[in-house]
């Protein structure tokens, strides 16, 4: 049985308190929501804090406000089951409820949160094990180790960008929050995450994510496509996140066509994006979107399937993305 290691656990009741008390702690502190990614890593020996303190109590982060037509609020502790089950966000921006239906199970989902999602840890077969198997690998670059096992000459980590919420996030234009003892900052999901598996987040660790806001929808259509082994629970090997925004005339004004589980960060393919802007969404320009996802797509062989499989299913991933939004779009065109 895998232990916890020793650890000095905080409970603020209040936000001011939890800045103050990671000010406090130093370094060697984290901050925790659900815990099912930070516990699980912490029994691994991956992440070792010494103090540990919980966004759980915090009232404030609990909170969802808003509507499609001035934009959303979702505080960072709000569970991945309530995302699923608010009648609001189901019916204003139902393909970020389908998305958080994707991941983990429900049980899981019960205790998950949406900030602990966004700020997911990268993911790797070689990392991804127990401290005894790291250590009979010499461990690797990302934790206690100097090699990259998967690029062995690579400076620089790959483990890999794996949260459902995350393309999706970018694609529609999400911003997030965060608080520290200097102060508050907002800054686009997008720029939240670095192409790198070991400094992924462009965030220092004494900021406090509070609030994920979501842009007002403006007639954009999104959807959030995931490849898994086993449909009923496993982390993405690939995402596509699809978002669209559509004249009455049926013309693509803007897209966005983000990948996950292929890289450290979420990949954008602008050449997708062009090739559907300006155009209606049709066959033919399905198809380029999807090939240029395809080329675009680089995944390493560092998580479940062949990255070569995994490369080759962003071509029809993207395209039954696509597809969804165009039969959406037949049953209910834009206002
Ligand atoms: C078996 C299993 C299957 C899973 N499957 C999936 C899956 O299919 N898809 C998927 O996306 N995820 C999956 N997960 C991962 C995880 O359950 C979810 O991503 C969940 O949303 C994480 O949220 P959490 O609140 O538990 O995060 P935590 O473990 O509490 O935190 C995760 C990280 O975020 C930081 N953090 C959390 N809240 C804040 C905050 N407010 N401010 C600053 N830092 C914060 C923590 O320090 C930690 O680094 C799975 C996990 C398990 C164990
Ligand atoms: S990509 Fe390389 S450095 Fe990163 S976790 Fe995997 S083996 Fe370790």
């Amino acid at each position: 049985m895998m232990r916890l290691p020793k650890f000095t656990y905080r409970v603020p009741k209040k936000i001011a308190d939890a800045v103050k008390m990671y000010a406090d702690a130093g370094t060697d502190a984290m901050f925790v929501a659900g815990g099912t990614d930070l516990y699980p890593n912490m029994k691994r020996r991956q992440q070792t804090p010494k103090t540990v303190i919980s966004v759980t109590r915090l009232r404030e982060l609990h909170e969802i406000r808003g509507d499609a037509k001035i934009g959303m609020s979702i505080g960072s502790s709000v569970s991945l089951t309530e995302i699923c089950e608010h009648p609001v966000i189901n019916r204003e921006y139902p393909f970020v409820a389908d998305a958080a239906r994707l991941i983990s199970t429900p049980i899981l989902r019960n205790m998950g949160t949406i900030g602990g999602n966004l700020l997911l840890d990268t993911r790797c077969n070689y990392y991804d094990q127990n401290y005894e198997w790291r250590k009979g690998i010499s461990f690797c670059m990302k934790k206690d180790g100097k090699i990259c096992w998967v690029a062995p000459s690579s400076p620089k980590c790959w483990a890999v960008q794996s949260a459902d919420l995350v393309p999706l996030m970018v694609a529609i234009g999400a911003k997030v929050k965060l608080l520290s003892r200097d102060g508050e900052r907002m800054l686009d999901a997008a720029a939240l995450y670095n192409d790198d598996g070991i400094r992924y987040l462009n965030k220092r660790p004494d900021e406090l994510l509070t609030e994920i806001q979501l842009p007002p929808r403006n007639g954009m259509r999104a959807v959030y496509k995931k490849l898994r082994r086993r449909g009923s629970f496993d982390f993405p090997v690939l995402g596509v996140a699809a978002a669209l925004e559509i004249a009455g005339d049926g013309i693509v004004h803007d897209a966005k066509l983000i990948l996950g589980g292929v890289a450290p960060a979420p990949v954008r393919v602008s050449e997708a994006e062009q090739s559907l802007i300006g155009q209606k969404l049709e066959q033919e320009r399905i198809e380029a979107a999807a090939q240029a996802c395809y080329l675009k797509a680089r995944p390493l062989d560092n998580t479940d399937y062949l990255m070569g499989w995994r490369k080759q299913m962003a071509r029809p991933f993207v395209q039954r993305a696509l597809e969804e939004l165009r039969q959406q779009l037949q049953q209910k065109p834009p206002r």
